[in-house]
């Protein structure tokens, strides 16, 4: 898919900002704190109606406005289509060649996206949350229904730990029952997203494996796996995944009570990735997670691609010029004709990579 244009209105640092007729490979040259990182943020935003940046959606807003609107056309194998996106105080508001989604969740995925940036590397060396918010976005882009199961399962999560801080020297009987009732749905949409996940990073493997390869010139075997906090890693049966996660809440109650909090479930899973057998996030060197991260991100072009049977739009932020000239060319050549590309880089003169010659220019000054 490619984006043809973007208008943005009160947008972070642009108050008014209209860039037509993008070309495939598009560089955005700017000093530091001029808005190169907020443009391709928005095109992200578009993408996914959240920003990979910030949960705080006002934020987004320009300081001297009172909400932000997006709009760009994107051209997509059968035809063209309008988005639309208005971010306000109140909430969000999106369209979709001029009729209003119901909800947004409706919205996202008519802008596939894969954005690269220095943050990323936090993928490998961060927090099980971090990875966990990598795998809830890029599926929730690639399969219907992912977000809405997400969304029940974190309002169900807040009830049942609602229920657990109360807990703690109250009648049990009577805890217990409501208990029940939350397990029942915690687990429902909980087995949903688990086995989403493990089948996303299944495909995701064998792509980044394969591309990590490439990249280091074939000495080095990634390998992706999911960290359960119930059952088996390789378990997807939705019955057995059931059976699990509730045999785990119910050895976990009387210390969920304790605790006052829910201790099992997609919430506390994690991915883990390793090199030749060896765990990256504790034994990887710094350019061996750097180089994780990378083929992470690249097998995701492949994954979408084989997903929606098109190409997302790559949003590489910062990233390019701290690859060498050899990897540069490499990640451009490999993705040039088929993947529009938007690059960011505070001068020309860090990319090396030949064809970078013939991308389409913007200079980014002061949010114009
Ligand atoms: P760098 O090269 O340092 O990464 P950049 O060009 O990517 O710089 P951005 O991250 O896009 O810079 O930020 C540009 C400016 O936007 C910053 O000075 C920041 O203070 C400003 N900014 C961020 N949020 C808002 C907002 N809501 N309203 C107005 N300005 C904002
Ligand atoms: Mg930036």
């Amino acid at each position: 898919m490619f984006v043809n244009n973007i208008h943005l209105q009160h947008y972070r640092n642009y108050s008014q900002l209209e860039l037509n007729s993008f070309g495939p490979v598009n560089l955005l040259i700017g000093q530091n704190a001029q808005g190169k990182t907020n443009l391709v943020e928005a095109i992200y935003v578009l993408a996914l109606t959240k920003s990979h940046r910030t949960s705080k959606d006002k934020e987004l807003i320009s300081f001297d406005g009172s909400s932000a609107y997006l709009s760009s056309s994107v051209s997509k194998k059968y035809g063209d289509v309008r988005l639309e996106l208005a971010i306000s105080p109140q909430g969000k508001r999106a369209k979709i060649n001029g009729l209003e989604q119901r909800k947004l969740s409706d919205f996202v995925g008519s802008l596939n996206v894969v954005m690269f940036a220095p943050e990323d590397l936090e993928i490998v060396k961060g927090t099980p949350g971090v990875r966990r918010r990598f795998l809830d976005m890029e599926i929730g882009q690639v399969a219907p229904g992912y977000l809405y199961h997400l969304q029940q399962y974190q309002k169900v999560l807040v009830q049942r730990n609602n229920l657990l801080k109360q807990a703690w020297g109250k009648d049990l009987a009577s805890i217990l029952v409501m208990l029940d009732i939350w397990n029942e749905q915690l687990v429902e949409h909980g087995v949903k997203i688990v086995k989403k996940r493990k089948q996303f990073i299944k495909k995701l493997q064998r792509w980044a494996e394969e591309i990590h390869q490439g990249i280091t010139g074939g000495g080095e075997v990634l390998k992706l796996s999911y960290v359960p906090s119930f059952g088996e890693p390789e378990e997807e049966d939705e019955a057995v995944l059931l059976e699990r996660f509730m045999l785990k809440l119910s050895q976990m109650r009387d210390q969920e009570i304790r605790r006052g909090m829910t201790l099992a479930g997609p919430h506390r899973d994690d991915l883990a990735f390793a090199i030749n057998g060896k765990e990256v996030h504790t034994y990887g060197s710094q350019g061996q997670q750097r180089t994780t991260a990378l083929s992470l991100k690249l097998a995701e072009i492949e994954l979408i691609h084989e997903e929606i049977g098109e190409y997302p739009v790559l949003l590489l932020d910062d990233v390019l010029s701290e690859l060498d000239p050899y990897r540069q060319t490499q990640l451009i050549e490999t993705f040039q004709s088929k993947v529009q590309t938007f690059i960011t880089a505070t001068g020309i003169e860090s990319l090396n990579a030949g064809r970078l010659k013939e991308a389409s220019i913007y200079h980014v000054h002061a949010g114009h």
